[in-house]
């Protein structure tokens, strides 16, 4: 067997460079903790991006995926399968959608959320204005993150991102996250839809103001514009309650579900209500993958979880708990300049970038933090943390800062 050094060599001789690795190589993990090749645990505040949303080694979900295992991982969507229309009623019943559809990722839940704005508008146009002619517009925000396919990379207000990549598609013009103002003036006859994150994730850790999410649902309807809400990261529960726009009293036309929803099996979804819900047609949208019933199976599993363990609870009083030590914490170092979040989607602004405290605070401290931008730390775990655990993170922060 190669030891850690010649593996990660290996790696960076076969993997297309894209990313610059941490050197640490992780072999297995059990609740909120992991554990490297070297049998050395780390205490888990990223969950793979906010992805293991119920943490490592769960029995139950463990359980569920297996027997899917043995039974049918894959059919194709030209016939039905159980697993799928079981994952699906629960999604909706959490959201109180109308319609699911499922995908393979979150970036493709993006890009079904804008053929539905693309075909909404298609629909509504005079049969003289559809065509190449007339480009529906469509608003995203500064700042946003909505993935790296070519669709969801023009919504996605990161110049370095879409740079070395333009043209991106047409008609995306960007607003200022949280200036209902900035989005008045871009709207005119062809915008048809609007799309941000409710929280803003990998842009810093910025939740919507009330005002101003209910401005732009309000100027939706006005203009009869879609609002698509990305929910891949704060979706889940994670913000404290099981979508964050649930805390908002505003429901998207549109609404994008990832990262937690497969606890680590790569399945998202696009869901649609009202208007929205009939958009598009048989031959409009098609994946081979999506939906399928291994990961729908997981997706099903992790829903039932999140109910049976009152998940969403728990996020709300541990929350609360990071909450006030993460103040502490800011009162305690000049560097930290800010505090932002909700529930179990926290952030702290540093004055300076945060990549050496997050390098030191995993291969020191044997802590797992993530950054958000360059000066800020993200504190995404497991939902399934407790106080204890928020306790012993701090703890090995301090020591990481002073
Ligand atoms: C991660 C993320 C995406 C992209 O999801 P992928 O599964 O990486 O394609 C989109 N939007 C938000 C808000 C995200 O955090």
């Amino acid at each position: 067997m190669p030891n850690k050094q010649e593996y990660i060599q290996k790696a960076e001789q076969e993997f297309y460079k894209t990313y610059n690795r941490y050197p640490v190589i992780f072999d297995h993990g059990d609740g909120v903790s992991l554990y490297d090749t070297e049998g050395e645990e780390y205490l888990d505040f990223g969950a793979g991006i906010a992805v293991m949303g119920l943490g490592y080694n769960d029995k139950q979900y463990n359980e569920a995926v297996k027997a899917q295992v043995d039974k049918l991982l894959h059919t194709s969507n030209l016939f039905y399968n159980v697993p799928s229309i079981e994952a699906g009623e629960k999604l909706l019943t959490a959201s109180g959608m109308d319609k699911v559809f499922f995908t393979n990722s979150g970036t493709e839940a993006i890009e079904g959320a804008l053929k539905i704005a693309r075909r909404y508008a298609y629909n509504k146009a005079a049969e003289e204005k559809r065509g190449e002619g007339c480009v529906h517009e469509i608003i995203a925000m500064r700042h946003s993150f909505h993935g790296r396919s070519l669709g969801a990379l023009s919504v996605t207000g990161n110049d370095h991102y879409q740079e070395p990549f333009k043209p991106l598609i047409p008609g995306i013009k960007f607003a200022d996250f949280n200036d209902l103002d900035s989005v008045k003036a871009l709207i005119h006859e062809n915008t048809c839809a609007v799309i941000m994150e409710t929280v803003q994730g990998e842009g810093g850790i910025y939740p919507a103001e009330e005002e101003f999410l209910k401005g732009v649902r309000a100027l939706c309807d006005e203009h009869d514009m879609l609002l698509i809400l990305d929910e891949i990261q704060c979706g889940m529960g994670r913000t404290g309650s099981m979508f964050a726009w649930q805390q908002y009293g505003v429901k998207p036309d549109v609404m994008t579900v990832a990262k937690a929803l497969g606890n680590g099996v790569p399945v998202g979804a696009f869901l649609a209500s009202g208007k929205a819900a009939s958009a598009m047609v048989p031959g409009d949208h098609g994946t081979t993958y999506g939906g399928n019933p291994l990961v729908t199976a997981a997706a099903s599993a992790v829903l039932s979880i999140f109910e049976e363990r009152g998940i969403v609870d728990h996020v709300n009083s541990v929350g609360g708990y990071l909450w006030e030590k993460l103040e502490e914490l800011a009162a305690q170092f000049d560097c930290i300049t800010g505090h932002r979040g909700r529930g179990l989607m926290q952030g702290l602004e540093f004055q300076m970038p945060v990549g050496p405290i997050v390098q030191k605070a995993l291969l020191e401290e044997k802590l797992v933090l993530i950054s958000a931008g360059s000066n800020i730390i993200r504190f995404v775990p497991p939902l399934i943390i407790e106080r204890e655990h928020v306790d012993e993170m701090v703890r090995r922060l301090t020591a990481v800062l002073e």
